[in-house]
């Protein structure tokens, strides 16, 4: 009885409209899903050839020092065919002058091997107006890699797979937002963002997981279009006296996850400690000891060092906090995001070898989403 009443106290949060594409009338103008190029001619001609991917006693004394920082997440069985390719990369980023960003859900052999600078979106869109190399290689999905074009416009910006997605990024479209405005004029609109760089130049600023409570209050405003993630709108009305208009899209990943199952682990071991991201339905967002971004779920688990530790958001992120933190037990419960996991290893290194897929974006387009992104990140300095 108690939790039914905790789940409906947060399920009833304040959101004062949810709007759907039909509700807008343009449920069928949705964009079509992104597939991946043919390498054209010109890029084809410089290719670099690919390097030697034997394991070989030379390759495994060049990465003990790597499979030392993940050697409690991969077994010795596996690094000898990952350790090959991770020192190619290595050895072609410093040959194409690039530089890899790489998200907290990309598996540890991405996260801790061959990423020069990891993180949340909020961290990598920083870093991605800071970098000094002359390309990015994006380990995440399309947005962000959208997102370090936008903030980097003479940049050359890879993603070793363009069909990378978001079930969030694919939920609305910048036609979408414009019949939001339409709808209520004069409201200020806030995107998530894992928005396309078509919603970002329509929106008055972009957030993260991490700063939505601040970008919200920082305009100021009564109301707020906030878009597109139902849970994380939600989430923000609970944490503000702003009110919220939402966007019914939502997080394939976070949106599985249910408070039975949080009750269950808790049930099972009473002392574990649970922690979710915000992205998640309010029902578990209700059951769990903490909510927050994926940066701020990492600060919460290296500061506490919890004995055991049930993480409800995507599944990487706690191998790769597992293997900085080996004596924390971590309850995982896989969830993983099958966009995310189209970045590996030998994606990367083809990205690098032939300098694709390269991520371009309108230059008018991108200069109107730069003002939404910028607006965030200046928030904060
Ligand atoms: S985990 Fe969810 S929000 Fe993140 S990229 Fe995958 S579908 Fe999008």
């Amino acid at each position: 009885m108690l939790t039914l009443s905790i789940y409906e106290k947060e399920a009833s949060v304040p959101i004062i409209g949810l709007y759907a594409p039909e509700d807008l009338g343009t449920a069928t103008q949705r964009p079509a899903a992104p597939v991946r190029p043919e390498i054209d001619p010109p890029q084809r001609m410089g290719t670099l050839p690919t390097p030697s991917l034997e394991w070989t006693p030379e390759v495994e004394r060049n990465t003990a020092h790597l499979y030392a920082r993940v050697k409690h997440v991969i077994s010795p069985v596996e690094w000898p065919l990952m350790a090959p390719l991770v020192k190619a990369i290595n050895e072609l980023k410093r040959e194409r002058d690039a530089v890899i960003l790489a998200h907290n859900y990309q598996t540890p052999e991405i996260f801790h091997c061959v990423a020069d600078i990891v993180g949340d979106s909020l961290q990598l869109a920083i870093e991605a107006s800071r970098v000094k190399a002359g390309t990015i290689v994006q380990c995440g999905v399309h947005f962000m890699a959208e997102t370090s074009k936008i903030l980097n416009p003479e940049k050359t910006v890879l993603i070793p797979d363009s069909r990378a997605g978001c079930s969030l990024a694919s939920s609305i479209t910048g036609a979408d937002v414009r019949l939001l405005r339409q709808r209520f004029p004069g409201v200020p609109v806030v995107a998530y963002v894992n928005t396309s760089a078509d919603v970002k130049a329509e929106v008055d600023i972009c957030c993260t997981s991490s700063n939505a409570v601040e970008v919200v209050e920082s305009l100021g405003a009564p109301t707020v279009i906030f878009l597109p993630d139902q849970y994380l709108a939600r989430y923000v009305a609970s944490k503000t006296s702003v009110k919220i208009i939402a966007w019914k899209g939502a997080c394939e990943v976070h949106e599985r996850f249910t408070g039975d199952e949080l009750r269950a682990y808790r049930e099972a071991d009473p002392s574990v400690q649970i922690i979710a991201h915000p992205e998640c339905p309010p029902d578990v967002l209700a059951e769990a000891d903490f909510t927050g971004s994926t940066a701020h779920m990492i600060k919460w688990v290296r500061d506490r060092h919890p004995k055991r530790l049930v993480m409800i958001t995507e599944c990487s992120m706690a191998d790769n906090l597992r293997a900085e933190l080996p004596d924390v037990e971590m309850v995982q419960p896989c969830n993983l995001c099958p966009h995310m996991k189209r970045i590996t290893l030998p994606k990367i290194l083809e990205s690098l070898l032939s300098l694709r897929e390269e991520v371009t974006v309108d230059p008018a387009i991108a200069a109107r989403a730069r003002r939404s992104v910028e607006r965030m990140i200046n928030l904060r300095n």
